[in-house]
């Protein structure tokens, strides 16, 4: 097993951390997709309001990828789709019928059917099946297309970033469905790499298939660091990264005929009743599966991860491809001459308030930036918690120069979009945004 030191990494703190009990909220009324959930997706509508749907029923296809298409997780009528600035698609919204009915796939239920099938017929019910998403291509990060053959794949066992799901909880009596999902990725490539955190409990379990073993936190885990620690060359630059859980939902895709619509994720966060894991259905709205302290306060959603994940307000539904919800006071006043302060109750990395001298445990958070965003002033605070080699700030600079060659030089395609570097920038500079925006640009001009 090789061991994977990665540097620079961070774990934040945050207190309400989802407990590993399992709760059920899978009794809900509707059901919704939210096309933005997978970046550079500009969906095709494949139905309109007022038609049926069965689970697994085709919605909507990507125009310029049709390897992305996008099914139904519920069966019933489409009762409204919601649209944004220049009729960007927003949600596509189902009320779910009482008796619901599925779209039947074909089964590869074991090794044997598994050996006897194609590559390419196994990738046409990936397709078909509506999980050719959950994979993403490096450097871009985008789902691949579907006549690709990846150099490796890299499984993750473990997510790391504040609040996600914990791997034992999901794993708990999945580990021989995980073994059956490892054999599945290796028809698809030739090299299968499975990484897990150092000190997961269930390391041992899992002896057999994991090849490299992880040190240190957040994004440590993340299958595009662990590439980027593991590659002697380019060659594996186009390589794959999938994590367990979406593993795990193409194997009940392949055993079951049916288009997998459960899932476990965290929802957690200062406003929740009850932080912990969660039985849900994809595509459910907030407002039916949290369950609120105090219902009269402003409050602010993220959905699929603290640091890189997407907002909304409770109108929201989690989407395709995310595994937690935090929930976050939104009431913030400002303060004030906050300046004039300490800053005891104010999380730091930087040692910017008094706090780093309290060594607390953990941290409440809350929607506030605690003050605009400025100029870049240099301070060199971001590299401290890039992973990846890279200077952000430069970085930043030069992808706002528009100087392609500098910014590649300067690390644009290693960035794993962690977050990290916004999170401590004492100017509040959303750099990981402005590496997103250009990655997807210089993708969309060589594709
Ligand atoms: S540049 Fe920022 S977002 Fe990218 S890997 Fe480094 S810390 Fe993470």
């Amino acid at each position: 097993m090789k061991k994977i030191f990665v540097k620079n990494t961070y774990d934040i703190k945050l207190s309400d951390k989802p407990s590993n009990q399992v709760i059920d909220q899978t009794k809900i009324t509707k059901v919704a997709l939210i096309p933005d959930n997978i970046p550079n997706t500009k969906p095709r509508l494949l139905k309109k309001v007022g038609e049926k749907v069965q689970i697994g029923t085709p919605v909507y296809v990507d125009k310029k990828n049709d390897a992305l298409c996008f099914l139904s997780p519920g069966s019933g009528t489409i009762s409204d789709i919601q649209y944004g600035k220049r009729r960007k698609i927003e949600k596509v919204i189902i009320n779910l019928d009482k008796e619901e009915t599925f779209v039947e796939f074909e089964k590869v239920s074991n090794e044997a059917e598994l050996n006897n099938i194609s590559r390419d017929s196994l990738v046409d019910l990936l397709v078909k099946g509506g999980l050719w998403s959950l994979f993403v291509e490096y450097p871009f990060g985008l789902p691949p297309k579907k006549e690709t053959v990846a150099p490796a794949i890299y499984l993750s066992l473990d997510e790391d970033e504040p609040h996600s799901v914990n791997s034992e909880v999901i794993l708990d009596g999945s580990i021989s469905d995980l073994k059956f999902g490892i054999k599945i990725l290796e028809k698809l490539t030739n090299e299968v790499n499975v990484s897990i955190r150092q000190d997961n409990p269930i390391k041992d379990q899992l002896s057999s298939v994991v090849t490299h073993e992880v040190y240190g936190d957040y994004p440590a885990n993340k299958p595009g660091t662990v590439l980027f620690y593991d590659k002697k060359d380019m060659t594996k630059n186009k390589s794959w990264g999938i994590y367990a859980q979406d593993l795990l939902r193409i194997v009940q895709l392949f055993k079951s005929g049916r288009y997998p619509i459960e899932r476990v994720v965290t929802i957690a966060g200062p406003r929740v009743r009850q932080s912990s894991h969660y039985k849900i259905r994809e595509g459910s709205a907030v407002s039916e599966i949290v369950q609120l302290k105090d219902s009269e306060k402003e409050v602010r959603y993220i959905f699929g991860g603290v640091l890189t994940g997407r907002s909304s307000g409770d109108d929201g539904f989690i989407g395709y491809k995310e595994y937690s919800i935090n929930v976050l006071n939104d009431d913030y006043q400002p303060e004030l001459v906050p300046f004039v302060k300490l800053g005891f109750d104010k999380h730091t990395f930087g040692k910017t308030y008094f706090s780093w001298l309290l060594n607390k445990p953990d941290w409440q958070m809350n929607t506030s930036l605690n003050g605009g965003e400025r100029s870049c002033i240099n301070c060199s605070i971001c590299p401290n918690v890039c992973p990846m080699d890279i200077l952000p700030q430069f970085l930043m600079k030069s992808v706002l120069a528009n100087d392609v060659e500098e910014s590649m030089s300067q690390g644009l395609l290693d960035c794993v979009e962690c977050g990290l570097c916004d999170y401590v920038c004492p100017s509040k500079i959303e750099l990981t945004s402005i590496v997103q925006e250009k990655k997807l640009d210089l993708y969309k001009e060589i594709s």
